[in-house]
């Protein structure tokens, strides 16, 4: 038997379709559309009739996803989400608190194949991507979990996984968080972060899709991130450099650089020259982040001392940056560690939901 089709993978365009090969009036995907992006399952889709109700629960899924476990920060309002697909994978995702509202942090892949040294999502290789009702069906279990307290304005493709590896997933989630029939979040308020596939970065460049790239660099010339990054062998800097400029001019927003301070190795003042040498022409921000321990890699973070000097050359050289705050340390805050010490069953998460 084929599987289920997951609604939420669905266009409104394809949902019409499909209500119409089900008998149904094409007016019905509207009312389908809303109930599916409030997470509501289909037996309470009450504006539905009752036949069509039953016809849906039996032959398509609403929601791919089941909250597993939430983990909430002692120290901040940071939550990581557990969710557990209908293959029984689980994935993680990231709630954050700041001041201008709730941002979720979510997985594009279920794994990553990349293979980054100092990144844990990327341990255990990728078992597969995730489809687009995935991704949103995890800011669906975010804002169900908020109830009252508020929404999630803002995503970020940050969370395990290479997004512009599951390219068409993505570009098909970025559509479907936009619709004002749904989520209706502004593009304009989501991040995609990438560790630098130069053709998919010009890809995205002709979507129309003006979000926010945010590229992970993490060191200024080609043999230093060689050493830390397989993807920086396939792609000089000079390569990625050029398709930065081309999203940067084709979509209107300046790009993100995610730089990891990694002690004795990226975090010399004469690295952050040459950072500034490499990105200077272009309209950008750094974001600095001090290097979150990953138990299975030896690498570790750069003192205080030099991230506020390597910062302060930056500044000092005309380049906007900021340090990021760390938040939800105490629950495995960085990239797939929280699913890998789940894996390692270590754990005993704060809320279960079986
Ligand atoms: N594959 C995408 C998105 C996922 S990683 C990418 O590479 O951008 C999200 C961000 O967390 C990336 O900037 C990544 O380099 C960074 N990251 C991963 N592990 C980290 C660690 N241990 N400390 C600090 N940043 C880390």
């Amino acid at each position: 038997m084929p599987d289920k089709p997951i609604l939420l993978d669905l266009t409104s365009e394809e949902l019409k379709t499909y209500l119409i090969t089900l008998g149904q009036p094409a007016f019905r995907a509207g009312q389908l559309f809303a109930w599916l992006y409030r997470g509501v399952p289909f037996p309470e889709m009450s504006t539905l009739p009752q036949a069509l109700r039953q016809t849906l629960a039996d032959q398509a899924i609403d929601l791919p996803l089941r909250l597993h476990a939430a983990f909430p920060s002692q120290k901040d309002e940071t939550v990581k989400f557990l969710n557990a697909c209908t293959d029984g994978n689980l994935i993680e995702s990231v709630l954050m608190r700041y001041k201008y509202g709730y941002t979720l942090c979510i997985s594009t892949q279920i794994g990553c194949k990349m293979g980054c040294a100092f990144c844990a999502s990327t341990l255990h290789g990728c078992v597969r991507n995730l489809s687009a009702g995935e991704m949103a069906a995890q800011v669906i279990l975010a804002n169900r979990y908020l109830g009252e307290k508020g929404r999630v304005g803002h995503v970020v493709l940050m969370g395990s996984g290479e997004p512009l590896e599951n390219y068409d997933q993505t570009v098909r989630f970025l559509r479907l968080v936009n619709h004002p029939g749904g989520l209706n979040i502004s593009l304009r308020s989501v991040s995609l972060s990438t560790c630098g596939l130069a053709p998919q970065i010009r890809a995205l460049a002709d979507e129309g899709l003006p979000v926010t790239l945010s590229v992970s660099l993490h060191a200024p010339n080609d043999l230093l991130r060689q050493q830390i990054m397989p993807i920086a062998s396939r792609y000089s800097l000079r390569e990625l450099m050029e398709a930065v400029r081309y999203y940067v001019t084709q979509t209107g927003r300046r790009a993100v650089f995610e730089y990891a301070l990694i002690d004795r190795f990226n975090s010399e003042r004469e690295h952050a020259r040459e950072l500034a040498r490499l990105i200077g022409h272009l309209q950008c921000h750094v974001n600095l982040i001090p290097l979150n321990r990953v138990e299975e890699r030896s690498l570790s973070p750069a003192s205080p001392e030099a991230v506020r000097a390597f910062l302060q050359t930056l500044e000092s050289l005309g380049v906007s940056a900021t340090l990021r705050r760390e938040m939800g340390a105490d629950i495995a805050g960085a990239c797939g560690q929280l699913r890998n010490r789940h894996l390692k069953e270590a754990d005993k998460p704060a809320i279960i939901n079986s």
